[in-house]
């Protein structure tokens, strides 16, 4: 009923796993209340652990010692990631808010023949910003985020992790709209039948596959509108691997997007950006160079290529950096991201490329 639904809301609103930060785009509104949550961070504690307590009773079937550790472990508060801070990859942005940002915060608008997908898979090198995509999608559909990493659920005792798999996906639905985020999901999606899969991990991806058709199966009988029902989860997943999931979960992806290697355009952005505050002598040619010289290195390798030229110019002072004011360190060169090029390699292969956009064009979305 209406008033049942009511009640619940004000704690989701303040619930401190709740990603409420109200700044997104699409929003525009403000409310300070949310943001300033530093200096409620004791009350809120107080407020989360009574709230946490009371949504675990209310979970049916539930092992509560599993549903608390999904509370403890798997909701982030970290920080917020938001679309600006990632360089690029625009069809990846549009894709996703089409697919899930957008259907969260106007569930009205997709539904029978909208409706959302319940499993979106980002694939490609490491380092290519697919984890900065799935926290910036947090934060902008304001959902709750779980985030686990497939090798901490598989390691857990026997039969300890399918309980944790339950609760997961019990305490996703009860704090809807959330996006259960798996990063690694090749370790639990494997198909490693052939050469040793273990019972265990067997019955994992099996408690995941089957936790996650139940919550296909609740939207598709929820077309007539039953608004009470609309459990908005999302599984969200990301591989450096895709060839090894195997096909029933691929299949379950109903869009897999390829997240490449960053192109020129996106890099210079990126170094831009690192650069901002920073004293530096690099022009527009010594920026053209340096995007020539870092052809096939992923956004991780900008990042770290570009905090280790920002080293340089203290590197070379030596002992002598403790007694010189901060005024008088020479600026960032292009030389020194010319020495920084000699060791900070890029890390996917010319061959590692080729794999996905092989395997992309085989099973990827396209967009
Ligand atoms: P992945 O999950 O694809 O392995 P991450 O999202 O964890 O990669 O990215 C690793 C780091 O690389 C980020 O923390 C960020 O510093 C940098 N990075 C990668 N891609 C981008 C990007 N498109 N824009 C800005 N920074 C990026």
């Amino acid at each position: 009923s209406s008033s049942l639904k009511k009640q619940q809301s004000p704690p989701k609103k303040t619930a401190p796993p709740k990603k409420t930060a109200p700044t997104s785009e699409a929003s525009g509104s403000s409310d300070p209340s949310v943001t300033k949550k530093d200096n409620v961070s004791d009350e809120t504690a107080q407020l989360k652990d009574a709230l946490e307590d009371e949504i675990i009773e209310q979970l049916r079937g539930v092992d509560k010692t599993a549903a608390k550790q999904i509370f403890s472990e798997i909701v982030v508060h970290g920080d917020e990631v938001h679309w600006d801070d990632i360089a690029g990859l625009e069809s990846a942005k549009s894709a996703l808010k089409e697919a899930v940002v957008y259907p969260f915060l106007r569930p009205d608008l997709f539904r029978g023949l909208r409706e959302p997908v319940r499993g979106m898979l980002l694939f490609g090198p490491p380092g290519t910003g697919k984890t900065m995509l799935a926290r910036a999608v947090a934060t902008e559909s304001r959902s709750t985020f779980f985030s686990i990493s497939a090798s901490s659920l598989t390691s857990k005792y026997l039969g300890e992790s399918e309980k944790l798999v339950r609760a997961l996906f019990a305490v996703a639905k009860k704090l809807s709209p959330s996006i259960v985020f798996v990063d690694e999901i090749d370790s639990l999606m494997g198909s490693r039948n052939n050469d040793g899969e273990n019972e265990s991990s067997r019955r994992i991806k099996n408690e995941f596959l089957v936790q996650w058709s139940s919550l296909s199966n609740a939207a598709a009988g929820n077309e007539s509108g039953d608004e009470e029902e609309d459990e908005r989860v999302l599984v969200l997943a990301a591989t450096n691997l895709p060839w090894s999931i195997d096909e029933a979960a691929r299949r379950r992806f109903v869009r897999r997007q390829y997240i490449p290697l960053p192109e020129s355009q996106t890099r210079s952005v990126q170094f831009t950006k690192l650069l901002a505050n920073q004293k530096h002598t690099l022009t527009e040619q010594d920026l053209l160079e340096l995007l020539d010289l870092t052809e096939g290195y992923s956004g991780s390798d900008v990042t770290s290529l570009a905090k280790d030229a920002a080293m340089g110019p203290l590197r070379e002072l030596g002992d002598k950096l403790l007694f010189t004011p901060r005024d008088q360190i020479r600026p960032i060169t292009l030389q020194d991201f010319k020495n920084s090029l000699n060791y900070i390699k890029p890390s996917v292969s010319q061959e590692g490329l080729e794999q996905y956009e092989e395997w992309a064009v085989k099973f990827g979305s396209s967009g």
